[in-house]
């Protein structure tokens, strides 16, 4: 959701926004997990859980989800080469440099005018996807009027970052016609690092109330909790989510002082004290592994990669069509449908292996977490919690995993979560030396 104004917002920022926000950091969470009952008294429940079947109606919205993601994908390549070798582009450039004459004018009206027709365009498959589908499905609590004043703040956020930073890509090329994709995802770094920063304490509260834990007995549990996992001072907070939607999720963002842990209102409703501990100490895990940092890290290789191949094709497909486009030059603004269409082409090359990488670090914080709590059954239970009756499918195919799923399958998470227990054999625990040092120590 917050993923789309950044992925309209600016083309670098595009695969940033996949990797930070497209990925809920928990989510297996498609779902209406009802409430489990709470762990009987201190008595630690150890019995396997069973990996629980989809139901049919799990089923069908996986695959009404796969579809609208095929329908999304071909719309990311169809709607830039329409618009582009309609000859439209050229035309809303010259319009722009009608209106704004001046070289910073003319591109800043350009983007505005580019991002608020593509979110005309996407504007129907949005209603449907975000709003109507998820009421059929029981899946949301959000009212017309929180969806519609959403999806306008999402535009004016993209507009707002549209112009921000759309020149900066267009100055280098100016400066530098040849090594401008060098030079850009040098200065993507600290845009990167910048729109980290400030999208948990600027962009995120836009949309949902961020306050501080309802529950103080749960909240003293979770402070003690990211105490031995060696975080000090942590912040947690409660988001208002229930406003939105059934589903339940917790993430862990921000870098610097704005790193926080943040628990979504229908997951505290919806899951027992165990299984929520869990999930904050999966969550914790990302926090002490850096995982931030690294997705930033990969960004930061990936930009230069990426643009450089942008760079190519660009070059060669102007050469080859410049008259059905109108423009001769990558420098000329006329230019942004087609970095988009490189880009939506480049990241179906990409995203697997952002998944990839994605799911790995995942796997870690599943690690972490059971290693913390060593409490298999909540882990495995919190897991059926958010498959059962949701409408996540615990074993997807082969598509799904290789260009959606930047987590590990449920039935795999759940089967993890059975079967890795070193501290029962006495065995080193892969994070042990991060853990605050117990009392006999
Ligand atoms: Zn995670």
């Amino acid at each position: 959701m917050r993923a789309r104004f950044i992925h309209m917002a600016f083309l670098g920022l595009q695969i940033v926004a996949h990797a930070l926000y497209g990925a809920p950091a928990f989510a297996a969470a498609n779902e209406q997990a009802r409430v489990m009952p709470a762990a009987p008294g201190s008595q630690m429940q150890t019995e396997p859980v069973p990996v629980p079947e989809p139901t049919a109606t799990a089923v069908k919205y996986h695959k009404g989800n796969m579809l609208l993601w095929g329908v999304g994908v071909i719309l990311g390549i169809a709607v830039p080469t329409i618009i582009l070798f309609s000859g439209f582009s050229a035309r809303l450039r010259d319009f722009a440099q009608h209106l704004g004459h001046a070289w910073f004018w003319t591109i800043s009206i350009y983007v505005c005018l580019f991002i608020v027709l593509l979110w005309a365009i996407s504007l129907p498959l949005d209603f449907y996807q975000g709003f109507v589908r998820e009421h059929s499905y029981g899946l949301s609590n959000q009212s017309f009027a929180k969806w519609a004043g959403d999806s306008i703040k999402s535009l004016l956020v993209s507009i707002a970052f549209g112009v921000a930073l759309g020149w900066i890509p267009y100055l280098v090329l100016r400066v530098s016609p040849t090594r401008w994709w060098i030079v850009t995802s040098i200065l993507a770094v600290p845009i990167f690092v910048f729109v980290t920063l400030i999208e948990p304490i600027w962009i995120a509260p836009l949309f949902n109330k961020f306050g501080a834990m309802k529950d103080k007995a749960l909240e003293r549990e979770i402070l003690n909790l990211a105490e031995r996992a060696g975080i000090e001072g942590s912040r947690v907070f409660e988001v208002n989510k229930s406003v939105d939607t059934k589903k339940i999720n917790a993430c862990v963002t921000g870098v610097f002082g704005t790193k926080r842990v943040v628990l979504w209102d229908t997951l505290i409703a919806k899951l027992d004290r165990d299984q929520v501990l869990f999930v904050m100490a999966h969550e914790m895990g990302h926090y002490v592994l850096g995982h931030i940092w690294k997705i930033l890290a990969a960004l930061c290789l990936l930009t230069p990669v990426t643009l450089y191949l942008v760079n190519r094709s660009a070059r060669w497909i102007i050469s080859m069509f410049k008259l059905q486009l109108g423009f001769q030059t990558l420098q000329d603004v006329a230019s942004l449908p087609l970095f988009l269409l490189l880009l939506n082409l480049f990241s179906l090359l990409l995203v697997p292996f952002i998944n990839a990488f994605s799911r790995h670090l995942e796997k870690q914080a599943d690690t972490f977490a059971l290693e913390l709590t060593q409490n298999n059954h909540a882990a495995a239970s919190a897991f059926v919690a958010l498959g059962k009756d949701n409408l996540v499918h615990p074993r997807p195919g082969a598509i799904y995993r290789i260009w959606r799923a930047s987590h590990p399958t449920l039935a795999e998470r759940i089967e993890f979560c059975n079967n890795y227990a070193p501290w029962r054999e006495g065995k080193p625990l892969r994070y042990g030396d991060r853990f605050r040092r117990s009392k006999r120590d």
